[in-house]
């Protein structure tokens, strides 16, 4: 099952609308997509109702999952808690944090403040893990991201290891700018392969925690599948 929790839209720093998105992903055979488009707290509610818009329109004409979502990028972390609550009240499906990757400067205790969260069910792009981050992720049920993403894939090796090790749930994201970056079945095998997964991770765990995650963010199993 392809599906993508991380990808941004003409509504942050991407390049197509979120329509053409969704559209592109119903054409490449994604069972799910979400939009998930850079944001801090400001205009959060706008945002949300138009992509919830969108992802509803989308929804009752093609057959796909459409969610609508969004990626904290460089919030405080001691906002983070408060804002992830507040976009789900505000008809957040998914909610991701832009995690500590090795190629931005985002504050540190991010990762942290994210899997410390109930609100929050992806932390994105993590870089340098610790073993404590990764055993919160499972403690909480948080997905820790493999990116397909270039430069925050550095540290996709460390990731997988450590949250492999902890025993939480992985998910290869895109994080989707532009149409070249989506994803299909062989490239998103090849990074979780290049990440250090084996073929039966990539054959069963893979799918087990989009499974999971579908669950945690209220798809009904009638349409999970
Ligand atoms: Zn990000
Ligand atoms: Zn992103």
């Amino acid at each position: 099952m392809l599906c993508d929790f991380h990808t941004h839209t003409t509504l942050s720093d991407g390049s197509l609308t979120p329509m053409e998105l969704i559209h592109r992903a119903v054409q490449r055979g994604y069972r799910a997509v979400a939009i998930t488009d850079h944001m801090g707290v400001g205009g959060l509610e706008e945002y949300l109702a138009l992509v919830t818009k969108e992802c509803r329109l989308a929804e009752s004409y093609w057959d796909i999952i459409a969610m609508p979502g969004v990626e904290f990028t460089h919030l405080p972390p001691g906002a983070i808690g408060e804002a992830a609550r507040a976009a789900k009240e505000m008809g957040a499906r998914l909610v991701i944090v832009h995690g500590e990757t090795l190629v931005e400067p985002v504050p540190a205790g991010t990762n942290l403040a994210a899997l410390s969260s109930p609100h929050v069910d992806i932390l994105a792009h993590p870089g340098m893990l610790t073993t404590e981050e990764a055993r919160l992720a499972a403690a909480n049920g948080i997905l820790l991201e493999v990116s397909a993403r270039k430069g925050h894939c550095l540290a996709n090796g460390r990731v997988a290891k450590l949250g492999r090790q902890a025993g939480a749930r992985l998910v290869v994201n895109s994080d989707t700018h532009h149409p070249e970056d989506m994803l299909t079945l062989e490239f998103r095998r090849s990074v979780a392969l290049g990440a250090g997964l084996g073929d039966s991770e990539v054959m069963e765990e893979l799918p087990a925690g989009i499974a999971a995650l579908l669950e945690r963010v209220g798809i009904s199993k009638k349409r999970r599948q």
